[in-house]
């Protein structure tokens, strides 16, 4: 009869419905040569960036460091650090102690960077930066102190020795007048004087993969990488002298800031990105660069997906067809809640609280749908960086001429430790398409802040060599 039928269109509906959601989906499922072939093209840009022939042109950008080994327990004295470019900036305070019993301590102090600071003008910027320094040293009881400084300055910087970087490109939601082309130290040094009021001895800058590689190191010395998965994305690695073709010598070895999230700004990944990718890179501050970053990192995962919704939104898979004024705003989806939505423990009513606290208007069926989306995308996030990582193991491998290399990557970000299944699902990709590797993440706590003490205590000990 009549019902029947009902029920048969329905049914039909939904088969259909659910095929298409599939298909869209689908376009973020990459096959095991897929992957294959992101690791490849990684090694031929990681190439490219090592060769003076082509590194001017190249996207990963390759950048020598100036740290040439990892800390070895000598590493001693006071420091001050900062930590900018993450999910929060931080000054922090460092005490290492070398010796039979070696110890770190640290304190520290979060500050909020508002947004029209972050996108306002250099000056305002690196003012603000050093009015936070003021008040961690009044905080901490110590203006008159003179302590060394390391900057942790989590953008790709070219740097001509430790102290020295300038500014290549602003990424991810910084956007300050008068800063690229600029040496980063130079503009903090001289906001410290505008200041008069404390003095401040710049030994470092550093980028934070290099942060987290010297901390891991400094427990665990067969540690060589360095990976940020969190609010960007970034790996350092320890690379032979006589391989970085821009730095003079071929003796020893140098640790690089790879600067992977440029990686496919030559449209070299352009088969694998979908429309969705692609409008969120529109949209984003930096249209066309680090496409690799958009694919993988903490601050646009939430912004594909939500991508993705609008789209089924529109198709009417989703939301009853409306799409509210929530889902049209911007950044709504960050990595705490993709985190929490793919929990396994969580029920799906719990899932549909969580969205209706965002302000989505959700049936239980739409949070299945949900859940879905979120979990492709950062499938695919953590697939594409095992993919990368799978191509500096097997560099590191080969320069070495190994057959086999056991190595460990200290990893920090809020990608890798909040969510509950990137970390699981990189380090498969890994052990999959680099088998004669075996890779041991390393969760490096609290990594870029401590690394930056570390690495300015060499540099401290260095200037006292040169000058004795
Ligand atoms: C920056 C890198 C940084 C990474 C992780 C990227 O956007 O270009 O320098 O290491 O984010 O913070
Ligand atoms: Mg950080």
């Amino acid at each position: 009869g009549k019902g029947a039928a009902m029920v048969t269109a329905v049914a039909y509906r939904l088969a259909e419905q659910s095929r298409q959601i599939d298909q869209i989906l689908s376009e973020f499922r990459l096959t095991t040569e897929q992957l294959l072939e992101v690791k490849k093209r990684m090694r031929t840009e990681i190439q490219n960036g090592l060769s003076k022939s082509t590194q001017d042109s190249a996207t990963v950008k390759m950048l020598p460091t100036f740290v040439e080994s990892t800390p070895d327990g000598s590493e001693n004295g006071d420091f001050l650090a900062l930590d900018l470019g993450g999910t929060n900036f931080r000054v922090l305070m460092v005490k290492i102690r070398s010796g039979k019993k070696r110890t770190v301590e640290m304190h520290n102090k979060i500050y909020a960077i508002p947004l029209e600071v972050m996108q306002g003008t250099g000056e305002e910027l690196f003012d603000h930066i050093v009015q936070c320094i003021s008040d961690f040293l009044d905080y901490m009881g110590m203006k008159n102190a003179r302590l060394p400084l390391g900057f942790t300055f989590s953008f790709p910087c070219r740097q001509t020795k430790l102290d020295a970087g300038i500014l290549v490109t602003w990424t991810k939601g910084f956007k300050a007048t008068d800063c690229e082309g600029e040496d980063v130290v130079g503009l903090l040094r001289e906001a410290i004087k505008r200041r008069e009021e404390f003095e401040m001895d710049v030994v470092a800058i550093v980028n934070d993969t290099v942060g987290t590689m010297m901390t891991c190191a400094y427990e665990e010395p067969t540690c060589e990488v360095g990976l940020i998965a969190g609010t960007g994305s970034n790996a350092c690695y320890m690379e032979e002298m006589r391989n970085i073709e821009m730095m003079e010598g071929d003796e020893g070895r140098m640790c690089v800031n790879m600067e992977w999230g440029a990686f496919g700004d030559n449209g070299c990944l352009d088969d694998i990105r979908t429309e969705y990718d692609r409008s969120v890179d529109d949209f984003s501050l930096n249209p066309g660069k680090q496409r690799y970053e958009k694919m993988c990192s903490g601050m646009y995962l939430g912004e594909i997906v939500r991508n993705i919704l609008i789209d089924m939104t529109k198709k009417g898979f989703l939301f009853r067809g409306q799409i509210s004024e929530t889902l049209k705003t911007r950044g709504i989806f960050e990595t705490k809640f993709l985190s929490q939505i793919e929990s396994d423990r969580l029920a799906l009513l719990q899932v549909r609280s969580i969205l209706q606290r965002l302000g989505l208007d959700i049936t239980c069926d739409d949070s299945i749908i949900v859940k879905e989306v979120c979990g492709t995308v950062s499938r695919r996030a953590a697939q594409l960086c095992g993919a990368g990582m799978a191509a500096v193991v097997d560099k590191i491998r080969e320069n070495r001429g190994l057959d086999h290399l056991d190595i460990t990557v200290g990893v920090d970000g809020t990608l890798y430790k909040l969510h509950p299944h990137f970390s699981r699902i990189m380090q498969q990709t890994v052990d999959e398409l680099a088998p004669k590797c075996n890779v041991n993440f390393l969760l490096s706590e609290d990594g870029s802040g401590k690394g930056a003490a570390l690495i300015t205590a060499v540099g401290c000990r260095l200037r006292k060599e040169l000058n004795s």
